[in-house]
């Protein structure tokens, strides 16, 4: 338990909404299954009976898929069990938009003591919502929605989306709008990725663009599996500028975002924690950690700022402060990642078109091409070491990947001389032998 920041449980599975892109409905159904509210009442208790205290994550596809029972049975259970516990638990989990409109269901989840929830925004598009099916999101003013849920004591961290075919060039600029303007601190944004079993596939595929099967990863992740309707380079180059200005290289525009959520929450009595011995220990740590890093004078300020501001919620100050650095950290590693990547790609694509021009000069001038091609090939490898050394300062967390990805573009350049040496054998086999001569 002790290396984790939050247990896990689960209340229902299924989602009643049909989102093109979600395989969660056509897993899970479309209506939500439950557990009754005593079985989850028996799980806090083995969590608590087991020393846990802190955050408890109900990893729920859609935490309010039936909205009568989470208020008639489960919520009135959470309370009654909390109080009983002096609110030794901090609750967050996934919901759909709609819980915006309901004043009842948030005032019952803020007294149960969920103080975060994770709701998937996708775009402020309106055509790309219409799109993809996520009908749920047009009914009301997005941003209204997210600051109303913050203002009745939970976080809003959302999930986006740039990829669908209605995104015009200037989706990059408003999803940052969005995110910036609604004061959503941690915003999950990811490029649309056709997951298996899913309509958004199934239409891909008839329309025969579907280009791989994908793996899930759609955070962070610089590559999608099908043939976009917007260039691919330009996506990808809009995605990264979103990235790059949401978790900017100083946070600036991270840390104002947190004030905004701070001045929006209010003082409510449950966003406040019980801080304790290891988040002292945690913050102090942090501390010599953070103020000396290229944000380390806007984390500072924000710390000051809020220090003053909300005093009686400074441990959240403290968390948003360290969270920040997780993101500055994974989104300043990918962009670093994905420049080597390029550079790979630029390199091996140099590789293949000269030795394509060699294997027509081959049969011509066959022993000097043959050398001349040995040298590339070389030049290559020195390539890859080299960027094989800026890699090796990639965060060690991100260091797997890349080694990946440095094996299978390798591999194809040898496998690409070794093509090219198998249309001139005999001379290869020579020059191999001899060289120099
Ligand atoms: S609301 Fe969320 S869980 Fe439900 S279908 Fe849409 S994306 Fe899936």
């Amino acid at each position: 338990m002790k290396a984790y920041s939050s247990m896990s449980i689960q209340y229902s599975r299924g989602c009643p909404f049909r989102c093109e892109f979600c395989d969660i409905w056509i897993s899970y159904g479309n209506t939500p299954r439950l557990k009754s509210a005593n079985n989850i009442i028996l799980e806090l208790d083995s969590l608590y009976d087991l020393g846990w205290r802190g955050p408890v994550f109900i990893v729920d596809d859609n935490f309010i898929g039936n909205k009568k029972r989470v208020k008639g049975e489960l919520l009135p259970a959470l309370t009654d069990w909390q109080k009983m516990h002096r609110y030794i638990f901090r609750f967050f989990t996934e919901a759909s938009i709609n819980l915006a409109d309901d004043e009842e269901l948030m005032e019952q989840m803020k007294n149960a003591g969920f103080n975060e929830v994770f709701i998937g925004i996708e775009t402020p598009s309106l055509e790309s919502l219409k799109e993809t099916g996520k009908l749920q999101n047009l009914k009301s003013d997005l941003q209204e929605s997210v600051l109303k849920i913050q203002s009745h004591g939970m976080e809003v961290m959302a999930g986006f989306i740039v990829g669908f075919d209605s995104d015009g060039e200037d989706i990059f600029d408003r999803q940052i709008s969005f995110v910036q303007n609604a004061g959503i601190p941690k915003a999950m944004v990811g490029l649309l990725i056709a997951l298996p079993n899913t309509s958004l596939f199934s239409r891909l595929k008839r329309e025969g663009r579907i280009i791989c099967e994908s793996i899930g990863n759609n955070t962070h992740g610089m590559s999608t599996n099908f043939v976009t309707k917007m260039d691919v380079v330009k996506l990808k180059e809009g995605y990264k500028k979103v990235l790059d200005n949401i978790y900017d290289s100083n946070l600036k525009n991270y840390f104002a975002r947190c004030n905004i959520l701070l001045d929006n929450l209010g003082n409510t009595a449950f966003f406040q924690r019980q801080v304790r011995f290891p988040e002292i220990r945690i913050f102090i740590e942090s501390l010599f950690r953070q103020i000396f890093t290229r944000y380390g004078f806007q984390y500072i300020k924000f710390l000051t700022r809020n220090l003053i501001k909300h005093s009686n919620i400074f441990a959240e100050t403290i968390r948003f402060g360290i969270v920040g650095h997780h993101f500055h950290v994974i989104t300043r590693e990918m962009l670093k990642m994905d420049r080597i990547y390029l550079s790979l790609e630029a390199s091996y694509c140099k590789f293949r078109e000269q030795i394509k021009k060699y294997q027509e000069t081959v049969k011509v001038n066959s022993r000097e091409t043959i050398i001349k091609a040995t040298l590339l090939l070389n030049q290559s490898r020195q390539n890859f070491e080299e960027l094989k050394k800026k890699a090796g300062k990639i965060d060690a967390d991100f260091r797997n990947e890349i080694i990946i990805k440095f094996n299978e573009v390798s591999k194809r350049t040898e496998d690409l001389f070794k093509e090219f040496e198998r249309s001139c054998p005999a001379i290869s086999l020579e020059v191999r032998r001899n060289p120099i001569s």
